[in-house]
């Protein structure tokens, strides 16, 4: 083994590690060592992987330096990172850059007048937990090594709760924690449990820091005078030593998923990155994914259960209103206030009781207005690919197109279901909703939150806390205020038109709407002795997605959608990857999805395990154009996932093939299907 030659993962686009003469003698040797190299005409920093090999008719550079002001990588999170390269076909020494933060080392006694990063709060004592709680904790708490456990506990339920205590021991044995929630539940509220329970040993992690921050949080993790570190996705980076457990919040969360650059799974990856630490990870959630519960019942993950709400508060009532019905019945009969077409009268009625018992109303309309789909107001069907079980988008002069297969129908005058002319693009969002509301409610006080209204971490605060004092009495808004909140005076859900999210051109419609509808649910009655009430407005009453939440049956759900996804081979019956090629015309995308095309058959006949792949497109994506560029995609379907990876790998190539202007990106477990 010659210590002349090392690996380096330099950070540059550059799939694999470079060989670099050791010039810097002996210590620079080390795996996980940062260094300073030359590369073309500038210098890059990158990090030692090892013993390099000697490349004939290669002329070899010298290391320049070591790098001093950063850490050594612990050889279990450098064999994560590689890990991390070669999953998600992502050049290696992009991914080891990851580790660092943002900006060199802080100077010591640095005073800073700035608001702390986590505020301290008066401590608070543990509350004594449920049964269920305990034994959760217990059982839960009885293994160290690695282990993967799921925890499928109702919507208030007390899930944080078991969180803390399982962290009050690892730091007890003297190791660190590390926590990972969605971005957008990274909330005061969220920090105060934890500061109230740990004081000055959180150290917090998420893209509304200032860069000086960041680096000033990783380091106090890093040097583990933070014993736990609290964190969005990318804390996951941060090189801890001496792990002793990973938490995941809502792990059914898909912003887990980044959708650009190294597209990693936050989920997976901290799976890896446990295993790596042999320590334990807890995936919690009220609704988990499927591709977790289906590894639940396989007996990969460990599944602990909590069906009951704290101190015997009762899950919230739901009823669903019929919106067909509901139309039959306003043309029979003129109402005494016009009520606008998306409301029905009951849940109008609804919202006025609570009004007068001074309680809080919330609105949901998962409206993002993207994919435009085609559907009948009068009974509510919907098109679909045969061939792909998603939703049609409309597109210009009514064409229907499926975003999987490249489908095509025509959108006619009349619904094929019930022959009315109703058959329209869905033209309702939360924007309406706030007006006709206001006409309706003029001296309520009304707000909205959607991305058209709330830019900034620092608004949403503002209305949480707004919400929380009472001082708003009906919200309206999108799925950015359907998760994890909680307001004790929210008695009454009203979700306005539930279907929008059942027809999305993604397979994972349903789990999505499942998902949502049983988190906003949840938000209802918190705090309150008697139930929650929910409202779910719909053209699609007997959806199962409505009747399991309906019922709070999570498994009954899951058991129902894995029989869909079996048949159609989708996750977890398979693995998936997408290919995402752009163009500067249309013209040029067309040629470079032929090409695509043309490659992939070629290549699924050259081997034989390559016969198990099945390629879906190239198709238009639902966002058929954006920034200025034409999109397309190619779904690769596979049950095994080294194959997968195999043969997309081989079909990128050195992408030397892709017409001018084009480009092409590989999406291994791709969530995000527009
Ligand atoms: P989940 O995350 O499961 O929806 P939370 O952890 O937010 O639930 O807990 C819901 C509420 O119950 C919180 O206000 C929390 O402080 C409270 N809580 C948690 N555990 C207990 C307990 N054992 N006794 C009383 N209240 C509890
Ligand atoms: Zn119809
Ligand atoms: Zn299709």
């Amino acid at each position: 083994m010659s210590e002349e030659l090392l690996r380096i993962a330099v950070d540059a686009p550059i799939s694999g590690a470079l060989t670099y003469l050791n010039g810097t003698g002996e210590e620079a040797a080390n795996r996980g060592q940062s260094v300073l190299v030359p590369l073309g005409k500038r210098k890059a920093r990158g990090v030692v992987l090892g013993p390099g090999k000697l490349e004939p008719n290669i002329k070899l550079k010298a290391i320049q330096a070591r790098i001093e002001n950063r850490p050594f990588i612990p050889e279990d999170h450098l064999s994560w990172l590689e890990w991390l390269a070669e999953y998600y076909l992502y050049p290696i020494g992009q991914v080891t850059a990851l580790a660092f933060p943002p900006l060199d080392q802080p100077e010591r006694k640095r005073k800073s007048h700035k608001a702390p990063v986590v505020k301290s709060v008066a401590a608070k004592p543990a509350p004594k937990l449920t049964q269920e709680q305990a034994q959760v904790v217990e059982d839960i708490g009885k293994i160290n090594d690695f282990s993967v456990h799921l925890l499928h506990g109702v919507t208030g339920s007390g899930k944080t709760e078991v969180y803390l205590q399982l962290l009050e021991r690892v730091i007890e044995r003297g190791e660190s924690g590390l926590v990972l929630v969605p971005e957008i539940s990274l909330t005061p509220q969220l920090l105060d449990r934890f500061s109230a329970r740990f004081g000055e040993k959180i150290a917090v992690l998420h893209s509304h820091l200032t860069e000086r921050e960041k680096t000033e949080q990783w380091w106090a993790a890093v040097k583990g005078e933070k014993k736990i570190l609290v964190g969005a996705r990318s804390a996951l980076f941060c090189p801890l030593e001496k792990i002793g457990l990973i938490i995941l919040d809502e792990e059914h969360e898909s912003s887990f998923k980044q959708d650009e650059k190294l597209k990693y799974h936050a989920r997976d990856s901290a799976i890896m990155r446990a295993k790596f630490a042999n320590c334990p990870i807890v995936l919690g959630s009220a609704t988990p994914s499927l591709e977790s519960w289906q590894r639940a019942k396989e007996g990969r993950y460990h599944l602990h259960r909590m069906t009951h709400r704290v101190e015997n508060r009762a899950l919230p009532q739901v009823e669903v209103i019929d919106l067909r019905e509901e139309r039959r019945a306003r043309r029979d009969q003129t109402m005494e206030v016009p009520l606008p077409f998306w409301l029905s009268s009951h849940l109008f009625e609804m919202m006025k009781e609570t009004f007068a018992r001074q309680e809080q109303v919330a609105l949901f309309l998962n409206r993002r207005g993207i994919a435009q789909t085609a559907f009948c107001g009068d009974c509510g069907h919907t098109f679909e690919c045969p061939n792909c079980a998603i939703s049609l988008t409309v597109h210009g002069h009514g064409h229907l197109v499926c975003h999987y297969c490249d489908y095509t129908d025509r959108l006619g005058e009349k619904c094929p279901q019930c022959q009315s002319s109703e058959v329209q693009p869905l033209g309702l969002g939360t924007e309406l909703v706030e007006e006709d509301m206001r006409k309706l409610f003029p001296e309520l006080s009304i707000a909205r939150a959607d991305r058209d209204e709330i830019h900034s971490r620092e608004a949403l605060e503002q209305l949480i806390s707004d919400v929380e004092n009472r001082k708003i009495d009906l919200l309206i808004g999108t799925q950015m205020i359907a998760k994890g909140l909680d307001f004790p005076g929210l008695t009454l859900v009203g979700l306005v038109l539930a279907d929008v999210g059942f027809s999305l051109p993604d397979f994972r419609a349903s789990e999505r709407s499942f998902q949502l509808l049983t988190q906003v649910s949840g938000r209802s009655g918190r705090h309150s002795d008697d139930p929650g009430k929910v409202v779910i407005q719909s053209y699609n009453p007997d959806h199962p997605a409505i009747l399991f939440t309906q019922s709070h049956d999570y498994q009954g759900f899951a058991e129902h959608e894995l029989v869909t996804r079996q048949e159609l081979n989708y996750p977890p019956y398979s693995r998936l990857a997408m290919f995402r090629i752009q163009g500067p015309t249309l013209q040029r995308l067309d040629q470079a999805s032929e090409l695509l095309q043309h490659r992939a058959q070629t290549l699924r006949q050259s081997r034989s395990e390559y016969e198990k792949i099945q390629v879906l497109g190239p198709a238009p994506a639902p966002l058929a154009k954006l920034r200025g560029k034409f999109r397309g995609q190619m779904l690769v379907k596979c049950p095994d996932a080294m194959v997968l990876r195999a043969f997309c790998r081989q079909l990128m190539g050195d992408s030397s093939w892709l017409p001018k202007g084009a480009s092409a990106q590989i999406d291994v477990d791709p969530i995000n299907m527009l």
